[in-house]
């Protein structure tokens, strides 16, 4: 029997649970090996019975006084009662339908206890507490630290335990693939050790040794196709785009405003990242409203001047239109076009006059103007993929608000009109602050420049917990604004299961408001059922004001801009992650007008959460992000689908000193490699898959 046996092959019991543990993915020997416990029952604590308290989970040494059974009639259960004594005291230890217990528990023996212990009116008891013979030899059962795994329907903690431990003499066969050097500099366990550790650890040390060292190979991992793709990269060819420091400097003038240091840097950063002939591989993030589209458009700007086009791709058509209203603005009065290319608009803004493609001919005349290199920005959607669309000269692609996408849609654009035997330059921006953690490990391939500091005259959203009883205070409020002009959002609850139920809920919210508490006002629904020229007309309606309220689904989230509107309504807030109600909040405070932002759980209840008081506490998106990341797990900022990167088993992205380590590792190791390196015939993919990454670019 070798690691890579079938899990049956363990012996009698094993065969009942090896068919149990497929389900989880489970089916060699080395599969159950690395399959670690995700907590344990700390038992390390060795008490006399006298000096347990109240809730502790504890061990210690008893001697079985007596044991009896009694039938607890209204629970229909058999109930075992021992009493169990030490030098110290006594408690009582209590099992429910375990009659064997009265027979296996002899009068007179010691046995080491453990379990947690309730002080009540009946004394000092213990209910279902572990217990093993004080001459026993296999601890399988009662060890300072328990391990718990997440189990399959079928099998017992216990019967699991035992399973592992039957590994035992194989976990010491295990392979040590982490070079020798980075053991010792990192201090980390071998990885035998720490595999029998991390099951069967002794102490608070061996534990917390065994899971570093596991989770730095998990992470060490992940940094090295990290550090790889940052290499592949480097040595592909982008075309050089020149600094063009007037026209740079006069579309600087030209803005209503200064820019941010921040902003400067993060375009200085892509302006260097250009010029260098190697592709730019950078995440532009910054907090709603931190300003990222004038960074893009001064890059955007410095392509165009060199003769090159750039793609700006938005994940929705009013997104895409609203870009090109900003962009038409900052790009007047330069001698380049600039194109929107949706399924529905199709747009052309030269010599300052704007061109509306009305029928095919006419949106094949814009195809034209693209493919012959007489647009300079073609701003889109997922169309400009699509469609039989094609470039002459892309340099630049600028992805808005698709986090892990942009690579893969960078490679599908550069296939259609980049520069021959060249890669494009690559632009990623989010609104989602991206934690340390995250940017170090998820997005570690990608260089990044952070706009922290909003532009200066931005407001303090006031934001408000309203509990169920008092929502109807808050419309009446919101009701006031509307009176006196201003625009509100009322954003309805997020039903995961089923949009179809999302939006009738929505709709309803709609009709109530309707009658009820903003009756008389004109207002608007958004969902993601409608149409996209049906969705744009509701938000052109809104931005015209002829629509005073705008009740949403979701689908709301992402940078649309209404300066007017100044409050924002969230029902069902509780089931948004602090990223999504920050986003929300982020829709207003666009003007001078004081905004607010009304956090509207379903319940009083539901007003406690922890949460929505991390909502109110703070106002910088990259805190809130890192307390979602705590709170919920990187699912919730990446979104599930669109990280499809795979959750580690022991490391913790809360981690970012072991993260760190794990970095500067793969560094150091790819570098001492150097002669090795395996350029030219490797691809990403390959990387990618061999570190068990291959799902994270393919969307
Ligand atoms: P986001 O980062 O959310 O995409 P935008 O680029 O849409 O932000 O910018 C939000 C608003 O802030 C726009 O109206 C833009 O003109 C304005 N803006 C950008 N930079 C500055 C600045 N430095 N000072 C003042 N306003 C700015
Ligand atoms: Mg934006």
């Amino acid at each position: 029997m070798d690691l890579n046996s079938p899990v049956a092959a363990l012996g009698p019991i094993a065969k009942r649970a090896a068919s149990i543990l497929k389900s989880v993915g489970v089916l060699t020997v080395k599969d159950l090996i690395f399959y670690f416990p995700y907590r344990y029952e700390d038992f390390s604590r060795r008490v006399p019975i006298s000096q347990t308290r109240e809730g502790e989970s504890v061990t210690f040494v008893g001697t079985v006084e007596k044991v009896s059974s009694r039938r607890s009639f209204r629970r229909r259960m058999t109930l075992i009662e021992a009493v169990l004594s030490d030098s110290s005291g006594k408690v009582t230890a209590l099992w429910f339908n375990q009659s064997y217990l009265l027979k296996a528990l002899v009068k007179g023996t010691e046995y080491r206890f453990a379990g947690k212990i309730t002080k009540s009116k009946f004394g000092t008891r213990m209910i279902n507490p572990l217990y093993e013979p004080l001459a026993g030899v296999n601890s399988a059962y009662v060890s300072p630290f328990i391990p718990v795994y997440s189990l399959p329907k079928g099998i017992s903690q216990y019967a699991l335990r035992r399973l592992v431990r039957s590994c035992e003499p194989l976990m010491r066969a295990i392979p040590d693939d982490l070079p020798e050097e980075i053991r010792s500099k990192y201090g980390l366990m071998r990885l035998d050790t720490a595999v029998i550790k991390a099951h069967f650890p002794l102490t608070h040390g061996e534990r917390d040794g065994a899971r570093r060292r596991l989770g730095f190979d998990e992470l060490f991992k992940v940094e090295l196709a990290m550090a790889e793709l940052r290499r592949l990269r480097s040595e592909k060819i982008a075309p050089a785009v020149p600094f063009d420091e007037a026209a740079t400097k006069a579309l600087v003038a030209s803005l209503p405003f200064k820019l941010t240091d921040d902003q400067r840097r993060a375009a200085w950063e892509g302006l260097l990242d250009m010029k260098s002939g190697r592709p730019m591989n950078r995440l532009l993030n910054g907090d709603v409203g931190s300003g990222k589209t004038v960074v893009a458009a001064i890059m955007m700007l410095n392509a165009a001047r060199a003769g090159f086009q750039s793609a700006f791709m938005a994940p929705t058509e009013i997104l895409a239109r609203q870009h090109f209203e900003s962009l038409k603005k900052i790009f007047a009065g330069q001698p380049f076009s600039v194109a929107l290319w949706t399924n529905s608009y199709k747009r052309a803004f030269a010599d300052g006059r704007e061109i509306v493609c009305a029928n095919k001919t006419e949106s094949a005349g814009l195809a034209d103007d693209i493919a012959a290199g007489r647009m300079s920005v073609i701003i889109g959607t997922h169309a400009l993929i699509e469609d039989a669309l094609h470039f002459s000269s892309l340099a630049l692609a600028v992805i808005d608000e698709q986090h892990r996408f942009g690579v893969k849609a960078r490679q599908l654009l550069c296939s259609k009109g980049g520069i021959a035997g060249a890669e494009l330059h690559l632009l990623s921006m989010t609104a989602t602050p991206i934690p340390r953690s995250l940017a170090l490990t998820v997005f570690g391939d990608l260089d990044l420049s952070l706009l922290r500091k909003k532009p200066k005259d931005r407001q303090v959203i006031e934001t408000r917990i309203v509990p169920a009883s008092r929502r109807a205070e808050a419309y009446a409020f919101a009701r006031r604004e509307m009176e006196t002009g201003r625009q509100v959002f009322v954003i309805c609850p997020l039903i995961e299961e089923s949009e179809a139920l999302e939006v009738v809920s929505a709709e309803e919210e709609f009709a109530r408001l309707g009658r009820e508490d903003f009756a008389g006002l004109p207002l608007g629904l958004l969902h993601g059922r409608m149409t996209a020229t049906e969705k744009e007309d509701t938000m052109r309606d809104f931005l015209e004001r002829k629509t005073m309220a705008l009740v949403s689904t979701s689908v709301i989230e992402v940078g649309i801009d209404v300066p007017n509107a100044t409050v924002m309504c969230i029902t069902g807030a509780e089931r948004f992650g602090l990223a999504q109600l920050h986003q929300f909040r982020g829709r207003v405070g666009r003007s001078e007008h004081k905004s607010y932002c009304l956090l509207m759980p379903t319940t009083d209840e539901a007003a406690e959460k922890d949460r929505l008081r991390a909502m109110v506490e703070l106002r910088d998106g990259f805190e809130l992000a890192e307390k979602d990341l705590f709170l919920r797990g990187p699912g919730e900022i990446l979104g599930e689908t669109q990280s499809g990167f795979p959750a580690f088993r022991v490391a913790s992205l809360g981690d970012v000193e072991l993260i760190k380590e794990a970095k500067q590792a793969a560094d150091e190791y790819l570098l001492s490699k150097d002669s090795e390196w395996r350029s030219g015939g490797v691809t990403e993919k390959q990387i990618l898959k061999e570190a068990g990454l291959e799902t994270v670019h393919l969307e």
